[in-house]
């Protein structure tokens, strides 16, 4: 619908683009695209300061898509970002926003893959650059005209970009374009140096900051878990399991993910339905009818349809997707615990959203403390004291009405009442998985190297690990240590001693294996030799850690 896209629409942006969101089904921009928009169309260097998950992708993509010319077979606009995966990101996200735009071509040129293709699409022609600073600066040095017809530059996560340690390479790169090139820079933090490098490197730069300002949140329990974006479906099918809630409205970002779980949601055999703006108005208010008077049990929204949504019911929030500040947080979960009632939140935090917890947290100022995806047990112990719940207050008086066909029944079929009881069981549960191993079998847990890294590795991780080789996650490279768990080391040591000397944020680094007599550590492939070097003197419980690449086989 034209008309909710209408936010957008108020930007300024070309229409192909337009009609690309619309396609994406983005309701209406975030804070910092709002702001940061009409300054890029307008050619001013700008400074954007806004936590992760605000949307900054489509904050520099969208406006920087209207100006480029597809017409124009060169590099036009370069984006730097620190690590491979983030640069994959950025390219996939230009890559749907210009759908509509044929003749634009996006190349992505990062470390741990082959030189060649990636220049070689640079000098077909691809108008937009996605790049590692290291990968870059390889190619610079090969040809140092590649960045020579660039017009617009944008530092994606630029504090992660110096923790990094790219400080040196971006010079280089910062000298290799046009000093006529516009450019933009998006942190969520600004530290001393990277206002320095906005000095130095950007003219006359606007300021955009996403404030977050204190809120309280009272008679609301908050609840966190940490999960992969890959998992969130799984994790939200048992989290319905154990909490107990009596209505329930959760948050996704795009009206094609409310209509995506919703729909799972009905086929689990829930009350579900989902929230739009695309959702006639009418349509909608039947919704939250239905969720007042119990035909509904749960909502899928986007902020935008939940809009002073007031139901009592409500009892659980469930943040599927992450706010996109703290603010939306609070107007989310204040859906809950209304007329005094007490009600509880849920939030799911990827890895990469950490930080935007913590920030949560302080505009809160609450604790948001940690739920662990429930266990195949848990779901097994919650359906049967659900199916306890609803039988007790049947036992006290369906004998009396039953009793009797229940004698006529047995003596029918020529059995005893124990294996009656159990065939009506089976009916009235409709072949719900009630065993352990069913209810395993039904929920598969978490299939990858999910956040239970962390929470299982000490238990039992070595022995799991043994069994299965995990495979390494894209950008990564695996390291080894000939340090390992009888030298009294756990993977908390290592991975202090590498973020503390590395300089590395805690996204940069993956799985951390110990093992009885060494150990592994998934780190950025990109710039790897140089945090080895980094590294080369590091010790933990006063031994050389001494990491190296590690190749398999
Ligand atoms: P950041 O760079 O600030 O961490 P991203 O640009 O990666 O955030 O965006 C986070 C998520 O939000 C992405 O999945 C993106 O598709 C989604 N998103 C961005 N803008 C919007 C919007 N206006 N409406 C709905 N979803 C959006
Ligand atoms: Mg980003």
């Amino acid at each position: 619908m034209t008309q909710e896209i209408g936010g957008f629409a108020a930007l300024g942006l070309h229409p192909n683009i337009l009609s690309a969101l619309t396609a994406v089904g983005y309701e209406e921009p975030s804070p910092i695209q709002a702001q940061a928009i009409p300054v890029i169309l307008a050619g001013q260097d700008m400074i954007g300061q806004a936590q992760t998950g605000t949307g900054k992708t489509a904050a520099f993509a969208l406006p920087l898509l209207s100006k480029i010319d597809p017409a124009k077979r060169e590099p036009q606009a370069l984006i730097l970002a620190p690590t491979r995966e983030l640069a994959l990101q950025v390219a996939t996200a230009f890559e749907t926003y210009s759908k509509q735009m044929p003749g634009l071509n996006v190349v992505a040129v990062y470390g741990g893959a082959p030189m060649g293709p990636q220049l070689k699409a640079i000098r077909q022609g691809a108008q937009v650059i996605v790049a590692t600073p290291g990968r870059l600066v390889d190619h610079l040095r090969r040809d140092e005209k590649v960045l020579s017809t660039i017009q617009y530059l944008v530092l994606d996560e630029a504090d992660e970009m110096l923790k990094l340690g790219f400080m040196d390479d971006l010079e280089v790169i910062f000298e290799a374009m046009p000093e006529t090139r516009q450019s933009v820079l998006f942190s969520a933090t600004l530290p001393h140096s990277i206002r320095s490098i906005a000095e130095k490197h950007l003219r006359n730069p606007q300021h955009i900051k996403i404030a977050s300002k204190t809120q309280t949140v009272t008679a609301i329990e908050q609840a966190h878990l940490m999960v992969h974006a890959d998992q969130k479906h799984a994790a939200v099918l048992r989290l319905l399991e154990v909490e107990e809630f009596d209505a329930l409205i959760g948050f996704v970002r795009t009206k094609q993910a409310t209509l995506d779980l919703a729909a799972i949601l009905e086929a689990k055999g829930y009350k579900a339905a989902a929230l739009n703006g695309d959702i006639a108005q009418n349509q909608r208010e039947r919704v939250i009818e239905s969720l007042k008077d119990g035909r509904l049990d749960i909502v899928i929204a986007t902020d935008v349809a939940a809009r002073g949504l007031d139901v009592p019911r409500i009892t659980h929030v469930m943040n599927v997707d992450m706010p996109y500040d703290p603010e939306s947080y609070v107007h989310r979960i204040g859906r809950t615990g209304r007329a005094g009632r007490t009600g509880r939140a849920l939030l799911l935090v990827t890895p990469r959203e950490r930080r935007m917890l913590q920030v949560i947290e302080r505009v809160t100022g609450q604790k948001v403390g940690e739920v662990k995806l429930p266990n195949g047990q848990q779901v097994l112990d919650a359906r049967i004291k659900k199916l306890t719940t609803s039988l007790t207050p049947l036992v006290a008086d369906a004998e009396a009405t039953h009793g009797e066909l229940l004698d006529r029944l047995t003596a029918d079929i020529g059995c005893s009442p124990r294996a009656l009881a159990s065939a009506l069981l089976r009916l009235a549960t409709k072949g719900q998985a009630l065993t352990l191993a069913e209810v395993e079998r039904e929920q598969p847990l978490v299939p990858n190297n999910a956040p239970r890294e962390r929470s299982e590795r000490s238990d039992r991780g070595d022995s799991r690990e043994r069994r299965a080789p995990v495979p390494l996650a894209e950008g990564r490279a695996r390291c080894r240590t000939a340090l390992g768990a009888r030298d009294g080391i756990a993977a908390k040591n290592l991975l202090g001693a590498i973020l503390n000397e590395g300089g590395l944020v805690r996204e940069a680094i993956g799985r951390i294996q110990v093992r009885e007599s060494f150990s592994l550590v998934e780190l950025p492939e990109d710039g790897l030799e140089r945090l080895l070097t980094k590294l080369k003197d590091t010790r933990v419980g006063g031994k050389p850690l001494k990491l190296r690449r590690y190749r398999e086989d």
